[in-house]
């Protein structure tokens, strides 16, 4: 005589990292946040044709409420303090996009007065080449930016203060 089992077939089993993994990819909210022309591109990958919250990505107006901040669009120097700013207040853990060659390495603009990357002042997660890239690339670095979420490790223990959260790699 075996056991019943009252659960059927109707479970499953993970790690808890895996859970928050999870529930953080799968709720990625980016800063409302544009600087140039790639601010156009991001803001059309976000209406109803490309509908980024189909996949839980849902642009926020302050950055207490963002995980994410995509630069999309040149980076000034006289912008930078205002970039970083935004950066630090928003709370952990959070990831950087940089959208279009402007953010990725200053672009077409070597000059004094631009930052020719955003990645000299942020710990940027994923790159996004193009001038400027569409909306279906922004879409495929948004995804990549979940892989990268979903093979974190250590989300759990870090979340209740035992240990750091070691960053995913895409695949
Ligand atoms: S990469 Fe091109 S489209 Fe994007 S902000 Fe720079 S110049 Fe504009």
């Amino acid at each position: 005589m075996g056991v019943d089992n009252p659960l059927g077939e109707n479970i499953i089993t993970t790690s808890l990292d895996k859970l928050v993994n999870w529930s953080r990819k799968s709720s990625i909210w980016p800063m409302t946040f544009g600087l140039a022309c790639c601010a156009i591109e991001m803001m059309a990958t976000g209406a109803s044709h490309n509908d980024l919250d189909r996949f839980g990505i849902i642009f926020r107006a302050s950055p207490r409420q963002s995980d994410c901040i995509i630069i999309a669009g040149t980076v000034t120097k006289k912008m930078l303090p205002v970039i970083k700013t935004v950066y630090e207040q928003m709370p952990e853990p959070k990831w950087v996009v940089a959208m279009g060659a402007c953010a990725c390495s200053g672009g077409i603009f070597d000059t004094y007065s631009v930052v020719q990357g955003i990645d000299e002042a942020l710990p940027v997660d994923v790159y996004i080449p193009g001038c400027p890239p569409r909306p279906e690339a922004l879409l495929f670095g948004l995804l990549k930016l979940q892989d990268k979420i979903w093979n974190d490790k250590n989300s759990f223990g870090s979340a209740i203060g035992l240990g750091t959260r070691i960053d995913g790699a895409t695949a």
